[in-house]
């Protein structure tokens, strides 16, 4: 009853003994893979050749992702290990959301592209200001306002079509980076900026590996993080930053006892230009800083997330893998 049931499912579902013998597969296993050869009881390499499969398979990687090309096809590999008996593998296909995902990478490409016009003629005419009379002291301070928020977004929006279209490139040229060094520098260059909101800072850092990275992007992150937490701990708050290795990986996480994310904003914050309605209005913001922190760990092969609690604080935690010796 339960095999008939499994077998019908739409999922791609196997499982294997230690020794990589097919115990159970089932018919979408079988169309996803075309592994019209699949036996039970022969190995699962005498019918499926994807390398990438077979190597989340061989080293029991707990998730992945993987390709298949000829269907256009991609599936997230989820793999449960029992010592002694094997593991179950049950897949999950992401196809569709892979395409949302490029969908949404062309947009923001486009956006960005006629944003640069617009922005340009705003810049032109804000320096032109003072040719045409006079202006007050606040009229001044209002146009170094507008050329300040123009500038920045616009090396945001540099950064950000940069990071798109290095997206692929991301993992050449890395180097062993010292994640506490990092976070030491990062919050020295911060320091007045805590200073002005009295804000109690606590770093834990402690000696570990090198983190597999490019050291500027790196430090984007932090920064990123970092000038959140300023922004959202109202003066007097704490923020906690700490870093430790955990097994083959570096963690570092940014914790604050500020305003906190509502429920109801909580999904879309890693959004390119998302920003809640209690967003600040000051001056480092423009709903761009988080999308950028998410677009450099993923490329380093990381992930980040958050927690938290309305009126209470956030706490940042990103995950990096170590440097390969
Ligand atoms: P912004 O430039 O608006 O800060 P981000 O992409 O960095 O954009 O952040 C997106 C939104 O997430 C912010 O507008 C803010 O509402 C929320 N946010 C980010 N970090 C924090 C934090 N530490 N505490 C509370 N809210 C935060």
């Amino acid at each position: 009853m339960i095999e008939n049931w499994l077998n019908t499912a739409t999922t791609p579902m196997l499982a294997i003994d230690d020794a990589g013998i097919v115990i159970f597969f089932n018919q979408a296993l079988v169309q996803y893979f075309n592994a019209n050869t699949l036996q039970v009881g022969r190995p699962l390499t005498s019918a499926i050749v994807h390398p990438e499969f077979l190597r989340l398979i061989v080293n029991k990687i707990p998730q992945g992702e993987i390709h298949l090309p000829d269907f256009q096809r991609y599936l997230h590999v989820e793999l449960s290990h029992i010592t002694g008996l094997g593991s179950m593998v049950v897949m999950v296909d992401i196809t569709y959301f892979k395409q949302a995902e490029r969908l949404k990478r062309q947009v923001v490409t486009e956006v960005i592209r006629h944003l640069r016009s617009p922005m340009t003629a705003i810049m032109g005419y804000a320096e032109l200001m003072d040719r045409i009379g006079e202006i007050n002291a606040e009229q001044e301070s209002f146009v170094e306002k507008i050329m300040f928020n123009i500038n920045k977004m616009d090396r945001s929006l540099s950064e950000l079509s940069a990071l798109e279209a290095r997206a692929k490139e991301a993992t050449e040229d890395l180097q062993m980076v010292d994640m506490p060094m990092i976070v030491r520098y990062a919050v020295d260059g911060l320091m007045h900026a805590f200073e002005d909101k009295h804000h109690n800072i606590t770093l834990q850092l402690e000696p570990c590996n090198p983190v597999n990275g490019d050291p500027i992007r790196i430090r984007q992150i932090v920064n990123n993080l970092l000038q959140n937490a300023i922004e959202y701990t109202p003066q007097y708050g704490s923020i906690e930053i700490t870093v430790q290795e955990e097994g083959n990986t570096i963690v570092l996480t940014v914790a604050d006892d500020g305003i906190g994310i509502a429920k109801e904003d909580q999904p879309y914050i890693f959004d390119k230009f998302y920003r809640t309605h209690t967003a600040s209005n000051g001056d480092n913001t423009d709903g761009l800083g988080l999308s950028i922190v998410q677009h450099i760990v993923e490329q380093h092969g990381g992930r980040v997330w958050f927690e938290s609690q309305p009126g209470q604080g956030t706490t940042f935690s990103v995950v990096l893998p170590c440097h390969e010796a």
